[in-house]
């Protein structure tokens, strides 16, 4: 399953134009495995992409991304996963073994993503180990891949050391398990802590771009105004 998501601030004769001097990424999210999470593919106008969480499973999943991968012609350069629960890095093996790339992710998910070949037969789920990071990243500072810098917001309280990705030219977030369309991310799980997750939504996410889209890890998008205005977590 896959929906296109054209940029918002791209005006119609942007998208039909290709000419036209635009820089700026596109999004597309991809709804894998059995918890329903969001793959996205962040690309830009030079091929360049960015995987993102990737949670293909099962082998048609993993045919969709790679076939729109390949329809687009990209060049897949960057593997980030925003937290380290199973449902996100299903498709990291897959991603290095199709792609030769290794995660980034910060070393405070480590013991998130070695914890998982434990519980992952509990939860009837065949899980093919991730490689681990050449680096890790740092909690604030940027990644990037062709013309697209990320800017790295450092998020804990749904996993110990989750990470947000932030494209301020797109004015877009790629948000993982933080924040959802009316709704936060579980802290129930370990590693997980409920004030520091709503602090940091608060200080953090509330503070970009009022029309900053935000790509959650599950359902669908929203933007940091509407949460701001409507989320029940903050608005009691
Ligand atoms: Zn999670
Ligand atoms: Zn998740």
């Amino acid at each position: 399953m896959q929906t296109e998501k054209p940029l918002e601030k791209q005006t119609k004769s942007e998208i039909e134009n290709p000419k036209s001097e635009i820089r700026m990424s596109q999004i597309i999210s991809f709804v894998n495995n059995p918890y329903q999470e969001n793959t996205y593919i962040l690309y830009d106008e030079t091929g360049e992409c960015a995987l993102i969480d990737p949670g293909m499973y099962t082998a048609s999943e993993q045919n969709v991304v790679v076939n729109f991968i390949r329809d687009n012609k990209l060049t897949p350069t960057m593997l980030l996963n925003t937290h380290c629960h199973i449902d996100h890095v299903l498709g990291n093996k897959f991603v290095f073994e199709q792609y030769g790339l290794k995660p980034q992710f910060h070393a405070g998910e480590l013991n998130i993503l070695a914890a998982i070949p434990a519980y992952a037969p509990q939860m009837g789920i065949r899980y093919m180990t991730s490689p681990l990071p050449d680096h890790y990243l740092p909690e604030t500072g940027t990644v990037s891949f062709g013309n697209t810098e990320l800017q790295l917001v450092f998020a804990p309280g749904h996993s110990p050391a989750h990470l947000c990705y932030f494209d301020e030219a797109t004015n877009l977030l790629v948000g993982g398990d933080v924040l959802f369309r009316g709704s936060v991310g579980r802290s129930d799980l370990p590693g997980g802590e409920y004030d520091l997750l709503l602090r940091n939504i608060r200080e953090k996410l509330f503070t970009l771009p009022q029309d900053c889209v935000v790509y959650p890890g599950h359902g669908p998008e929203t933007t940091i105004g509407y949460e701001k205005k409507t989320n029940p977590f903050f608005n009691y």
